[in-house]
């Protein structure tokens, strides 16, 4: 594979990137008290790119008190629902506007393939946008059809939360942080953005759009730092009503922890380790494909990704030899080419975790059917890796590897219960892949499988459908209605006459 890149980037983008970055408080640029920074790496060449701010909690409680004072006080606590519609269509219009800039901007940041990120990441992101957009003046609270016992009028009212405190990773930076502002702003909550240190630059283009766009003051806000640091401190602030987070299981139960002090709001979006169930009848190629391509999608490093593969015995061998090809073909490389189907990992230090799981995955005498090292290059490459597992205990079935590393282990297609028990012993649940034919297989596996999602003979995306784990992947739901009322309270008024 290649990991050279010829492309050029745009002249805003270089600009862009050597900015002198600063925080995003009150719709203004700010520096830390304390001046200190944090380089950001290309993972595609382990080279420095770019500079940002590193936060602390004098900057959180600088952002969450404007945002405080927005929510309560400012243009935004007198905004009409519409006028909310308007602002985030805006914001959609602009990022459909800027989206090469954006595209290259998160490929260079998090390494993932421009033409991903330009056809998938950036359009789901907003059309989440414009759907969240269209829910400001529907979310509505009851009332009941007869007036209560002693007469008089009882109904639910349903108020914004308040400053919601938004925790992104790095895997889909830019799509994390606008399906978590999306359903906050429709319902008029105000934000404190605090994104993953290794990719933080696309939430700062966001706030940069967000100004352009006309929010008001403080209704948008983004400070960048540590997750130990910055992350923890907007966790433990008093006046942050709700935390959203997206990341790994062991920080999101750190999160729940904290969050119990002050007994904030909390939506947990956490890892997974998704089965895939590919039974006799499927249509071989076309699964054996979207399989392929799943896994190599974001180098393996998305939390709803089918990773643990569970296919029936008697087509085993076709299935096997279908996927390695598929497996095989895909074009790794550095994100910016345009050939580029799949980038490097995030980090040199995610690159050793994972090559160290397959090296411990051969010691123990699973058998590697295609890949299993890094690939070579400057940046963090590593080959699409096809395991059989000796059985369905072992780590590599069992641990997130959260790289693009495909486990896999058969099953007795006469035996639904068996196959049921080996897809649901997990601590996660955040998703679920079925590939059948048969319609009664098919809705005992939606009923049974233990996950927020189950997707069907490689049913597309929705971003109106809730997503969300069971579980260990996480608590509560993000998109569709479940989303946005996560960003409300309910307030039960009586009115005696
Ligand atoms: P992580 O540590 O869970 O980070 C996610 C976000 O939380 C980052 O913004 C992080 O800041 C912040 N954070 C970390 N500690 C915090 C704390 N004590 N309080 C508040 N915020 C905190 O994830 P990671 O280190 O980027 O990745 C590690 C593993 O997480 C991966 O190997 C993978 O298994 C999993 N992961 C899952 C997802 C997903 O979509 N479910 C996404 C990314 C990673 P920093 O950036 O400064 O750490
Ligand atoms: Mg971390």
């Amino acid at each position: 594979m290649s990991t050279t890149h010829e492309i050029e980037i745009l002249d805003s983008v270089a600009t862009f990137l050597a900015r002198e970055h600063q925080h995003f408080i009150g719709n203004a640029w700010r520096p830390s008290v304390e001046g200190k920074r944090i380089d950001i790496k290309d993972p595609g060449t382990a080279k420095k790119l770019s500079e940002v701010a590193a936060g602390g909690s004098t900057e959180i409680d600088l952002a969450v008190k404007t945002a405080k004072t927005a929510f309560y006080d400012g243009d935004w606590a007198r905004t009409k629902p519409l006028e909310r519609t308007a602002l985030m269509n805006r914001l959609a219009d602009l990022i459909e506007e800027n989206i090469d800039e954006i595209a290259q901007i998160e490929s260079l940041d998090g390494g993932n393939p421009v033409q991903s990120i330009h056809h998938v990441d950036i359009p789901m992101a907003v059309a989440g946008l414009r759907s969240m957009a269209g829910w400001t003046d529907k979310v509505a609270g009851d009332t009941p059809l007869s007036a209560p016992q002693g007469g008089g009028l009882s109904y639910v009212l349903r108020q914004p939360v308040g400053v919601a405190g938004i925790i992104t990773p790095w895997n889909a930076p830019f799509l994390m942080v606008i399906n978590k502002i999306a359903p906050a702003l429709a319902v008029g909550c105000t934000c404190v953005i605090k994104p993953a240190e290794l990719a933080p630059l696309t939430a700062l283009k966001i706030a940069e759009l967000s100004k352009e766009a006309g929010f008001p003051d403080g209704v948008i806000n983004v400070v960048t730092g540590y997750g130990q640091i910055a992350g923890q401190a907007l966790v433990d602030h008093p006046d942050v009503n709700k935390i959203s987070f997206t990341g790994s299981t062991q920080v999101g139960k750190s999160i729940l922890q904290s969050a119990a002090a002050t007994m904030k709001r909390v939506t947990l979006e956490l890892g997974g380790k998704s089965p895939i169930i590919v039974f006799a009848d499927a249509d071989i190629d076309k699964a054996s494909a979207a399989i392929a391509r799943e896994i190599c999608f974001k180098a393996g490093q998305f939390c709803a990704a089918g990773t643990r593969l569970y296919v029936e015995k008697n087509i085993e061998a076709d299935f096997v030899s279908s996927l390695a090809s598929h497996l095989g073909e895909v074009r790794a490389g550095h994100g910016l080419s345009p050939e580029t189907q799949m980038g490097p990992v995030i980090s040199e230090k995610q690159l050793n975790r994972i090559a160290g799981i397959v090296e411990r995955a051969v010691e123990e005498g699973h058998e590697i059917l295609c890949g299993g090292s890094r690939a070579p290059g400057d940046g963090y490459y590593m080959q699409p890796t096809l395991i059989r597992a000796a059985s369905n205990e072992a780590e590599i079935m069992e641990e997130e590897i959260f790289g693009p590393v495909l486990c896999y282990a058969t099953f007795d297609g006469g035996d639904l219960e068996n196959i049921l028990s080996m897809a649901n012993n997990t601590r996660y649940g955040l998703s679920s892949k079925v590939w059948t034919m048969n319609v009664r297989t098919m809705h005992e596996m939606v009923k049974r499988l233990e996950a927020g999602q189950v997707v069907i003979n490689g049913g597309g995306g929705d971003v109106r459908l809730p997503f969300g784990g069971f579980k260990e992947s996480g608590v509560g739901r993000e998109n569709g209605l479940e989303g946005v009322l996560s960003y409300t309270e309910v307030k039960a008024v009586s009115i005696g006459y």
